[in-house]
This record gives structure tokens, sequence and C-alpha cells, in this order.
């Protein structure tokens, strides 16, 4: 990269290779205020760069180039759009190494998954777009004789997206890939807390040949250039991943726009461990619902409920397993559990403990940040099990953090009760070697996904979303392709022949 200067020695990114100003128009541009974000390395605190922050003014001039980039994308013919979008994927794969270290040193998540999951990921999501480009047909719909009546799905226009800072490589692909494939443009906020590989990302689309002004990047703080987006009169619809309080306030400023909503919001999964299940299967799948990407995740199995009379052998080998994942900095590959993304989310988490042991809860183990001196600078925490009643604080909200709660039941129908007890409906997941009982339960949790002896699956062919607090919508498959288009009924008289409504005398006799 001809870096003239020695980087520090925490430095684990090139700061001269980062893209750190907003994507406009095919333009790197900075914010019209000059206003800049701090983005921080969660391994240490350490400054990795500044980004532009965008703020009204800013969106609006996004929201302007995505008006003026429409109507040519819209009207480009859908193997073309998907052609560029598989060249996206093929981009992804080419650069796998630098955005898997730029994902993992922003966010903190181990190199391992960033490598093995996420960046493959993201390229099979453009990949699956790019192929569902021109395969979203309409319908023909029978109606009366002599009418041919039929269904076109077009883009909705200029579409907001907001991403959280959990996986936003990946959820920026979840996102651009089924809107873009739709003949949407689209005005992207990345999360204030890791707008890296978004912004990276967006030279990734240029070199693939989005055209300019089809995808623009404006990174910045939720409460301005977030809310300029939601409250946006000429942004049609708005896609948000996020928490359900901020869900809600979006829901109501969408009342004046009446923009379309799709909200992708929290989660408090149930998992469900059964006394018939492969337990040491069930132990392994039970921790990567939980710990992987220390336990930020929407679908994180974040209650495990597990049958009593298996529940104390379950937990010996739950406990053990949690003690040995091995924390430390993300880049190193054989880090099992990195730090949490920020400062404060950590210590939100860590304040889940207090009020667990206020409540009468058991810690199991973990707890507290990590002793080893070399990681006190960031913000790591400790995988903890907790023991606590379903009604408790910590079994009802999301802690969004490598805690899980764990509670016992004796029956189907307690398990279902339990389950289905908080306000979150996204996953759950369930361990038996009953074929009958899996069917059962799969019907009754109610959730937007169920698992069953597996957890956390996800593909860009399978609908992925929530009921109730966890949100409307779907993203993935052609549920996601319906979300990002809006159907026209087209009606053409080929043969009918139409009453006379008004009869009146020929004025001709
Ligand atoms: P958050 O709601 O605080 O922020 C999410 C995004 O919204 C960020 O980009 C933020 O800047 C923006 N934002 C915040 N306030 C806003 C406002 N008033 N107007 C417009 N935008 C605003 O959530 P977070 O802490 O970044 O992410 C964690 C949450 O996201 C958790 O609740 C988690 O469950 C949820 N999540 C859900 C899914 C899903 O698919 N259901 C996936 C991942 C994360």
């Amino acid at each position: 990269m001809g870096l003239d200067v020695q980087l520090p020695a925490r430095a684990r990114l090139d700061p001269a290779g980062l893209r750190t100003r907003l994507f406009i128009d095919g333009m790197w541009c900075d914010a019209a205020e000059g206003t800049e974000i701090d983005v921080l390395d969660p391994h240490d605190g350490s400054t990795i760069t500044r980004v532009a922050e965008a703020r009204g003014m800013d969106v609006d001039r996004a929201v302007e180039a995505a008006e003026r980039a429409l109507p040519a994308w819209a009207g480009m013919p859908a193997a073309e759009r998907g052609r560029i979008l598989l060249r996206v994927a093929d981009l992804v794969e080419a650069n796998a190494a630098e955005l898997a270290r730029l994902e993992t040193v922003d966010t903190g998540h181990p190199i391992r998954d960033t490598s093995r999951l996420d960046v493959p990921r993201t390229a099979a999501w453009y990949r699956y777009f790019g192929g569902m480009a021109d395969k979203h047909e309409g319908s023909v719909i029978p109606v009366d004789a002599g009418f041919l009546n039929y269904l076109v799905r077009e883009p909705i226009g200029v579409v907001g997206q907001i991403v959280p800072w959990n996986f936003p490589l990946m959820f920026t692909s979840w996102k651009l890939g089924p809107a873009l494939a739709a003949g949407n443009a689209v005005v992207m906020k990345p999360s204030e807390l890791t707008p890296l590989s978004t912004l990276r990302l967006a030279e990734l689309l240029q070199e693939a040949g989005i055209p300019d002004g089809v995808v623009n990047i404006v990174p910045g703080y939720g409460n301005s250039a977030g809310w300029a987006i939601a409250t946006h009169p000429r942004i049609r619809m708005l896609s948000f991943t996020g928490s359900t309080a901020v869900g809600r306030r979006l829901v109501e400023a969408s009342a004046q726009s009446l923009k379309r909503l799709h909200l992708e919001l929290g989660g408090k999964g149930a998992n469900i461990v059964f006394e018939d299940a492969n337990l040491q299967q069930a132990v392994n799948g039970s921790a990567f619902a939980i710990f992987h990407n220390q336990g930020q995740a929407c679908i994180a199995g974040s209650r495990l409920l597990l049958h009593e009379r298996i529940a104390d052998r379950f937990l010996d080998d739950f406990v053990r397993l949690a003690m040995s994942i091995r924390i430390g900095d993300p880049l190193d590959p054989s880090t099992e559990m990195g730090p949490l993304t920020s400062a404060q989310h950590r210590d939100r988490v860590l304040g889940y403990v207090d009020v667990a042991r206020a409540e009468g809860g058991e810690i199991l183990c973990g707890g507290d940040a990590p002793s080893a001196p070399e990681l006190a600078a960031g913000y790591y925490m400790q995988p903890t099990v907790v023991r606590a009643r379903p009604d408790a604080t910590v079994s009802q909200e999301e802690v969004f953090g490598p805690f899980v709660v764990v509670s016992t039941f004796r029956d189907e129908a307690e398990a279902v009760r339990i389950a289905n007890s908080t306000e979150y409906g996204l996953g759950s997941g369930l361990w038996t070697n009953d074929l009958s009982r899996a069917h059962r339960m799969a019907h009754l949790l109610r959730t937007g996904m169920v698992w069953v002896n597996a957890y956390k699956r996800v593909s860009p062919a399978s609908p992925f979303g929530g009921v109730g607090g966890s949100g409307y919508g779907r993203e993935m498959g052609f549920e996601a392709m319906h979300e990002y288009t809006q159907p026209k009924s087209v009606w053409v008289n080929v043969d009918a022949h139409l009453p006379n409504w008004y009869p009146r005398p020929d004025p001709a006799q």
C-alpha cells in the first residue's frame, strides 16, 4: 500500500487504505457540515480512523442522487442488473481476506468467523439475488371473461436502509441484494460504530458496475442521519435492522410519509433441549447459539430451556465448554470470542449481571470482564451462564451479549409457555430425536424461524424475520423480493362486451 510512515503497533488496519468519506452519487465527499465520527477498535479502544458523519443535508443529497439514478436502473433489463450483482459477489470473494480483517478490527468479531462465515455469506447473498433479478415473475390472474389481468412487481423507488453494528457486512448484503435486484435505488446508513466494511463495499459496488447514485452510503448517528432517512418524504420504503425501541419510533415517524416499513428488531431466542436429545450435539449447538459473535446476534439462543431430567448433566458440560472458550484479540485465528463492539454496550451487558443477582439469579460462570491484563483496555466479557426464573428481567429483556439465561421445564406444554412468554418472536430452536415432537413444537413456537437440532442457520433462500416485538417483513428469498417491490394489477379488455351503464338515446337518430 506504499505507506511511508511506520504504523503504530496497535494499528491493525492501514489507515491510508481506508475509505472514510460519504459515498454519494458515485463520489466520495465530506459531510456538508464537516462533521466526523471516531471509529474505535474494540480490542483496545484505540481510534482506527475518523469517518465523515452524514446529517440531514447529506441525506437530502443522497436522496436526490438516488432519484436521478432510479429510472435508468429500474429500466435496465433485470438480467443486466443481475450480472452486476454477480460481479459484486465475485469481487467480495476476490477481496475476502481484506474484508474479513476490516470487519474483525471494526466489530471485534473473531477473524475465524468473519473469514469462514460473514464474508462467504456476503458473497453468497449477492450471488443469490444476482441470480434472482430476472426470475422474480409476476402472474396472470383469472378474472372475468374477456379480460386479461396481470400482475407486475415494480420497484418501490428510493429505499432507505439502516443497519446495526453486529454484522455490518453481511446485513448490508441482506438488504442491498434484493433491493437492487428489484430495481430500487438506495440510501444506506451503516451504524456509527462500524461503518468501515460498508464504505469499502461501496468501492466494490462501483467496480462491479453499479451506476452512480444507485447506492449511496451515509454513515452517521441514528438521531440525525438515521432520523433524516426515516422521516424523508421522498424515501418510499425503510428497511431497518436494530432495536425494538427504535423500531417503534420509526413506525410513528412513518405516519407522515406513509412509507413502507420492513423491521428486523430484537430477539430473545428460546433454545429448548428435550430429554431425548443428543446431548453432546445440543451442548455444542447451544454454545454456538449464544456465544458466536459474543452473543451480539438478534437470533442468539439467549434463553436455554432444559428438560428437568437432563438439566444438571447438560449444564455440567455446557458450563465447562463456556469456561474453555478462548477469549482474545479477534485478529488471532485461534480466538473464539472477541470483545463486544463498544464499551457502552459491554457495560450495559455487565449491568445485567447485577440485575440477575438482584432478582435472585445464580451466576453459574462468567459475569465479569476477563482478568488477562492484555485485554484490559478492550471491551471484553467472559461467557456468562445465569440460572434465573423465566419471568426475571434477564429472561425477558434482550441482553445482546455472551449472556445466557437457563431455566427448566417439565413437559412440552411448559416449554412452549416459557418460550412464548416474551414480547419477542424472532428465532427459536429445539433439540430432540422425537420426530413428531419436533414438528409439533415447530408449529407451537411463536417465532418467525425455528431450528430443529441446529441453531442460527441462515440461507439467502430462506425467509428471515420475526413476529411481535421482533418486527415484521422478511429478508431473503422470494419474500424479500416481495418486500422490495409493489404489485401492480393491469386489466386489459381483450374481448369483453362492456354493459352500457348509461343508456341514452342515440343522438344520431
Ligand atoms: P439500534 O436500534 O440502536 O441501532 C440500529 C441502527 O439504527 C443504527 O444504525 C443506528 O444508528 C440507527 N438508529 C438509532 N436510532 C435511530 C433513530 N432514532 N432513527 C433512525 N435510525 C436510528 O440498535 P443497535 O444497538 O445498533 O443494534 C442492536 C439491536 O439490533 C438489537 O436489538 C438486535 O436484536 C437488533 N438486531 C436485529 C436483527 C434482526 O434481523 N431482527 C439483526 C441484528 C440486530
